[in-house]
């Protein structure tokens, strides 16, 4: 059960104290304050942990600081979408916005290399007015003995070079919790020229430590990225250690399953599962095309498969995409033969718009067809 405070409540209120001692006389029930801090508000939501099936809602209801409670099933408390919640489904991050209503393209490096290709590509995607990318410095590599990513001593240049080309978010994925401090380091002594979506790998998603660190703060927002070998209900419970831990600012990115029955594509494409993120949970949903497709592959007519790919998630109301691009693949470090070209960023965009514009044009049709049917 949640129980959630009107908008002007503080945890020095006298009526949030009333409500806690309401709760407080209630046997076997244990609360948990979540604070959501906001731009011109703090919202505070009262979580109940024990057996509360004999509480009785409207009596709750009735409390003077109470704004309404939410029943909720036993999975997924927090990011879940329960009966009657109406809770928000986004969130603001450096001036851009995600939610299940919008499409933000991260189109950038698989793995930071040198800085002039860091500069192609900020170049390419400031002439293209886009305002986040994807730069990985630090990279869990299948062979110890590959490139590992240029780690923290990468971070000042990434982050300035941002800065002049105006990139508002960069999803970078750590896979410790000491690159935590070192993000913060380097955005604190470059003066803050732009911000960091923390991207959690599909190597990592059931790391429950680095889960439980990254939720404990929330400057940074999260790019979850589904486990390639787990089932769907246990990548979510896995982005719930983020939010209980306090961060409910995550975006859940579909990247494929490893399996061979994806061949030849590097993984098995799972982006049918866009709309049954945004049915079980709050969480706006990300495409990860490149990983999932992994070649450069076309069809007869020309269209990339990662195209073709990319255009079936956002049709299907994808939120986000996550996508590698390279100046000059051939000399990629990491994930070279999936990478689009610089050239192709317009024809990229493009090829975006058309299937969202057919994702809307989706979603208006079905509105008017079930309005049509409500007696
Ligand atoms: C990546 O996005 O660079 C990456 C390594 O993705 P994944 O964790 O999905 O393999
Ligand atoms: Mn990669």
């Amino acid at each position: 059960m949640i129980v959630i405070l009107k908008s002007d409540i503080s945890q020095a209120s006298p009526q949030y104290l009333e409500v806690m001692e309401f709760l407080k006389a209630k046997p076997g029930i244990r609360t948990r304050v979540h604070k959501e801090v906001g731009a011109l508000q703090t919202l505070i939501e009262i979580y109940l942990i024990g057996n509360t099936s004999t509480l009785d809602k409207t009596e709750i209801e009735s409390l003077p600081g109470v704004e309404r409670v939410v029943r909720i099933s036993e999975e997924y408390r927090i990011i879940g979408r329960h009966k009657d919640d109406t809770r928000p489904t986004g969130f603001d991050y450096n001036g851009v916005h995600f939610d299940q209503h919008n499409l933000n393209v991260f189109a950038g490096l698989c793995a930071v290399d040198s800085p002039e290709h860091v500069e192609l590509v900020m170049r390419a995607l400031k002439e293209q007015g886009q305002v986040c990318t994807r730069m990985g410095a630090y990279k869990p590599r299948t062979n110890p003995y590959a490139f590992q990513g240029h780690g923290a001593q990468c971070l000042p240049w990434v982050f300035e070079l941002a800065g002049k080309y105006g990139i508002k978010v960069i999803a970078m994925e750590i896979t410790h919790d000491s690159h935590l401090d070192e993000i913060r380091h380097a955005l604190e002594t470059t003066g803050r020229p732009t911000g960091v979506m923390l991207q959690i790998g599909t190597r990592n998603t059931q790391n429950f430590e680095l889960l439980k660190i990254v939720g404990r703060q929330q400057e940074f927002p999260v790019l979850f990225k589904r486990g390639f070998g787990i089932t769907l209900e246990e990548s979510l419970n896995a982005a719930e250690y983020l939010a209980s831990e306090g961060n409910r600012k995550i975006v859940f990115a579909l990247r494929g399953m490893k399996t061979n029955l994806g061949d030849p594509h590097r993984n098995f494409v799972d982006f049918a599962q866009v709309p049954v993120i945004k049915r079980l949970t709050h969480m706006p949903v990300c495409i990860d095309p490149s990983h999932s497709v992994g070649t450069r592959e076309r069809d007869p007519d020309g269209i990339l498969d990662l195209m073709h790919a990319t255009a079936q998630g956002i049709i299907a109301g994808a939120n986000m995409v996550l996508v590698d691009f390279h100046p000059a693949p051939e000399k990629a470090l990491v994930d070279g033969p999936q990478a689009l070209l610089l050239k192709e960023l317009p024809y990229f965009l493009q090829d975006v718009a058309i299937a969202r514009e057919a994702y809307d044009k989706r979603r208006a049709l079905t509105q008017t067809f079930l309005s049509e049917q409500s007696p």
